[in-house]
């Protein structure tokens, strides 16, 4: 049994199946995908994206699970080495793109080229790139507790390094201010996306709806390799008796005996559907939530050419332009700003939202001051990711739960990794992994029994 149908109970559920387990996965909604999903805007009509999504060359257990569902080539554009465009308030622009040396002279070239730094910042935060890229995990252990900025600021890096370079990579990357950043999930990510090698930073951008380039496919592959799918499904309370896990009861009151069970669902999912035996005592939400808002504007013509960038300075943080991204899907000229770490944001009115967005789009390309407004739409995910903060690590819990048959996946649990797509994927696996293994031990002494 899984419960959830984000990537994790997907990966989890493909991979039993494939190992030749009976498998039901039982999600909530009426749709695959979890926190990666696109719905119709009711105002717009237009197709949008609960957020923009961004995977990078690095995630290459996503890959192979996009593979493994057959998701269409053509669902996402590539880059082929890292590069990106960081703009100030005023548009100017400079771009960050890994030379194609070996690495990490890849990396060095980018940084030591960066204009938006003056030569002696830039020299400081190839330091600190390299610094961090060569931490080992007893350091990482030490630097658990220390914010982000406090290491850098230890180190003497300066307020505009970390405006203008750190913050515009940290924050989407850990949805965290850079400042307040954990040091190891830092380091990871500089390790893994920038300092391996070119192309763990490539960006990879969807180029249609997320539900069409994951959440459908997704669904498909399961259902060929017979999983047996039960949409609008709530699970209530995962069952136990002295020996483990003895099923799950539904929202509507229907039991379903399992003595295996992958909970691929959110911490304060868990923690709900859990009886207190098969917690910890500190309980799982402990690793908090950050939010992000996606603002949606529409436009009547082009306003840059630009695919997507980085920005600082300016409210707009990230910005995407969908109708070159999408093409038609975009329906007209529609630009997508992404917030990170965004709970500022959340209370927010939707419209001021969107003017303050276009305030700043107005300042920042000039082609918006002949172009007119046609509408905007806002989407709020209040705890769209764990905050990737200092003292996260310890509430993230392994594949292997508090009872037997408990198997807990999802990106928030101990995968090294951010919560991203590539840590669900990657959780799910592992919690199959376990469990297999589990099975095999088992089946294993029964034999020589
Ligand atoms: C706005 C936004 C932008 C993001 N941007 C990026 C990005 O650019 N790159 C990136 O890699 N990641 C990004 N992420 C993070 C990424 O979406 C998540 O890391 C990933 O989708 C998490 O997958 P999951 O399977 O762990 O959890 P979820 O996707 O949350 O899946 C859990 C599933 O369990 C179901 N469920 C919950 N409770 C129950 C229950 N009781 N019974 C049955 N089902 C239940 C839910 O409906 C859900 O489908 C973003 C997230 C958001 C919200």
């Amino acid at each position: 049994m899984v419960v959830g149908g984000g990537l994790a109970g997907m990966a989890a559920a493909l991979k039993l199946a494939h190992a030749g387990y009976r498998v039901t996965l039982l999600e909530r909604r009426p749709f695959l995908g979890g926190r990666a999903y696109s719905f119709e805007d009711p105002d717009t009509g237009a197709e949008i994206d609960n957020g923009q999504h961004i995977l990078v060359g690095a995630c290459s257990r996503l890959r192979g699970f996009l593979d493994a569902i057959g998701a269409p080539a053509s669902a996402f554009v590539r880059q082929r080495r890292l590069g990106v465009t960081i703009l100030d308030p005023d548009g100017r622009q400079a771009t960050l793109a890994a030379a194609s040396l070996p690495a990490p002279l890849h990396m060095a070239a980018a940084v030591l080229r960066y204009r938006h730094l003056d030569f002696r910042q830039r020299a400081t935060v190839a330091r600190d790139v390299r610094a961090l890229a060569h931490l080992d995990s007893n350091a990482c252990a030490d630097l658990e507790s220390i914010p982000f900025g406090d290491w850098l600021a230890a180190r003497g890096a300066t307020a505009a390094s970390i405006e203008r370079f750190w913050d515009p990579l940290v924050r989407p990357a850990l949805n965290v201010a850079a400042s307040e950043a954990n040091v190891p999930l830092t380091a990871f990510f500089v390790r893994e996306a920038l300092w391996a090698g070119p192309h763990g930073g490539a960006v990879w951008l969807p180029s249609v709806g997320l539900t069409r380039a994951i959440g459908e496919p997704g669904r498909l592959a399961l259902e060929g390799a017979g999983v047996v799918v039960k949409f609008s499904t709530r699970v209530e309370t995962v069952e136990t008796g002295d020996r483990g896990v003895t099923g799950v009861r539904l929202r509507e009151g229907e039991r379903i005996e399992t003595t295996n069970v992958v909970c691929a669902v959110p911490p304060e999912a868990l923690e709900r559907i859990l009886p207190a035996s098969a917690r910890p005592p500190t309980g799982y939400t402990g690793v908090g939530t950050s939010a992000i808002v996606n603002v949606y504007l529409w436009y009547d013509r082009p306003i840059t050419d630009l695919d997507f960038a980085g920005t600082f300075g300016s409210d707009l943080q990230w910005i995407f332009n969908r109708s070159q991204l999408l093409g038609a899907h975009a329906a007209g000229h529609c630009l997508g700003v992404s917030l990170s770490a965004a709970n500022e944001w959340v209370d927010m009115p939707k419209e001021a939202l969107a003017r303050r967005c276009d305030r700043a789009v107005e300042r920042m390309f000039p082609a918006r001051r002949s172009a007119e407004f046609i509408s905007s739409a806002v989407v709020k995910e209040p705890r769209a990711t764990f905050r990737a903060g200092p003292n996260v690590t310890p509430y993230r819990p392994g594949p292997i739960g508090a009872i037997d048959g408990l198997y807990l996946a999802g990106d928030w649990t101990d995968t090294g990794w951010p919560a991203t797509m590539e840590g669900a994927v990657r959780s799910g696996e592992s919690a199959a992994e376990a469990m297999l293994v589990q099975q095999r031990s088992t089946t294993g002494a029964a034999l020589i029994r």
